[in-house]
C-alpha cells in the first residue's frame, strides 16, 4: 500500500512537470484553405518550382472533415467543427444538430480570456467559415442574423469584403462599437491601431490573379495590430476562394489562388519565427473538386490537372502546424480535435 502511494505522488510530480514543461503559445494564427486538399497543395509547390512556405512547418497530419449528417461536408459544418470542436449538419453555423444548443468557438474563449482577435478572408466576413467563429444560425445564408453576430463578438480586426451586407444603420452600430471603418485597400494600409472593420470589396474579393497582394498584406495589418496586445491574439486567415476554383475545375487559378494563401502563410510563419510565441496551424475544411495531379514539372512549372467531381470531397485534408504546441496536430485528428488543441496551447481551460 505505502509503495504504491509512493509511486502515485512520484506519477503526479512526474505528470506535472511534464505539463509545466510544455512550451505554451501566446498567440494563435489559425489558417483554413477552403477547400484545400493535399493535390492542391502539391500543385502550388509543383507550379513554384518544388516548393512552398508551408514546408516550415514541423508537424503534419491529417483531419477527417465528415459532418454530423453527411459523408461529405459543406463549409458550414467543416467551418463549425474547426472553430467549436462539434461536428454539425451542412448549411449550420455554431449551432448543434438540435439547432438550438449554441457552440463557442476557440476565437470566443480566446476573447473571453483577453485576447485580442481578428479575421481576414477574402470573401465577405460574413461568409461560412469566418461565421463559424462568431456566428450562432441555422443556415448560413441568414446573412442579416449572422451580420449582427458579428457585431456582437466585438472582434478587433475584421479583414474581407461583403460591404453590401452593410447598410447605414449597421456601420453606425460598428462606429458606436469604436470601429474604424475603411472600404480600401489604402484606407486600411494607413491605420495602425485599434479596432478594424475593413470591407474592401461588394461581396466577394476578386480572384487572386486580379487581386493584387490583398491577402498577404492584410494578414501582415492584422498581426501588426494585434501584436501590439501584450495579452496576445487569436487570429484567423481564410485562403476563401480555393474553393471556388475547385468548383469551377479551373486548375490555373486555383493554383494562383494556393500561391496566394502561401504567401500570406509565409507572412504568418515570419512572424512566429521572429516571435517565439505563436502557434501557426494550417488546415482545410475539407477538399474541392477531386482535383488530382497527372503530370508535372518543377523546372517550367506546369501542371496537368482533372477535375474529378464539380462538389466537395469527402477525402481528409493535410494539416501543419508551426511553433508552440504544434506536436499536437502530428498525425491523425477529427476536425473537432482543433479546438481543444488550441486552448491547450493557449493554456486556456475550459
Ligand atoms: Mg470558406
Ligand atoms: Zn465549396
Amino acid at each position: 500500500m505505502k509503495f504504491k502511494s509512493i509511486v502515485l505522488v512520484f506519477n503526479l510530480i512526474l505528470f506535472q512537470v511534464a505539463v509545466l514543461a510544455q512550451p505554451k503559445a501566446k498567440n494563435v494564427i489559425f489558417m483554413i484553405g477552403d477547400g484545400m486538399g493535399i493535390n492542391q497543395v502539391y500543385a502550388a509547390m509543383t507550379a513554384n518550382g518544388g516548393h512552398l512556405n508551408l514546408e516550415k512547418c514541423t508537424a503534419s497530419g491529417y483531419s477527417k472533415t465528415y459532418s454530423a449528417n453527411k459523408y461529405i461536408t459543406d463549409s458550414a459544418a467543416g467551418g463549425t467543427a474547426l472553430a467549436t470542436g462539434t461536428k454539425t449538419n451542412n448549411n449550420m453555423l455554431g449551432v448543434a444538430p438540435d439547432s438550438v444548443t449554441k457552440l463557442w468557438s476557440s476565437l470566443y474563449f480566446a476573447k473571453e480570456q483577453g485576447l485580442s482577435t481578428g479575421i481576414v478572408v477574402t470573401v465577405s466576413v460574413t461568409h461560412a467559415t469566418p461565421a463559424s467563429f462568431y456566428a450562432h444560425q441555422t443556415s448560413r445564408n441568414m446573412r442579416r442574423e449572422i451580420t449582427q453576430d458579428l457585431l456582437k463578438s466585438d472582434i478587433d480586426v475584421i479583414i474581407g469584403g461583403g460591404l453590401n451586407n452593410f447598410n447605414k444603420k449597421t456601420k453606425v452600430q460598428f462606429e458606436a462599437k469604436n470601429y474604424q471603418i475603411v472600404e480600401t485597400e489604402e484606407g486600411l494600409e494607413n491605420l495602425r491601431q485599434g479596432k478594424v472593420l475593413a470591407l474592401l470589396a461588394s461581396k466577394d474579393l476578386p480572384s487572386a490573379s486580379k487581386r493584387g497582394e490583398m491577402l498577404p498584406n492584410s494578414v501582415e495589418k492584422a498581426i501588426s495590430i494585434l501584436s501590439q496586445d501584450t495579452a496576445g491574439f487569436f487570429l484567423m486567415v481564410e485562403g476563401s476562394q480555393i474553393d471556388y476554383q475547385g468548383h469551377a475545375r479551373n486548375t490555373t487559378e486555383l493554383i494562383n489562388e494556393m500561391l496566394d494563401f502561401d504567401k500570406a502563410i509565409g507572412k504568418a510563419l515570419d512572424f512566429a519565427e521572429q516571435d517565439g510565441n505563436t502557434l501557426v496551424v494550417i488546415t482545410a475544411d475539407h477538399e474541392t473538386g477531386a482535383f488530382t495531379i497527372l503530370d508535372g514539372n518543377f523546372e517550367t512549372g506546369e501542371v496537368k490537372g482533372k477535375f474529378n467531381s464539380f462538389y466537395h470531397t469527402g477525402v481528409p485534408v493535410p494539416v501543419f502546424a508551426y511553433g508552440p504546441g504544434s506536436e499536437q496536430f502530428n498525425g491523425w485528428q477529427e476536425n473537432t480535435d482543433f479546438r481543444d488543441k488550441i486552448l491547450n496551447a493557449l493554456n486556456i481551460k475550459l
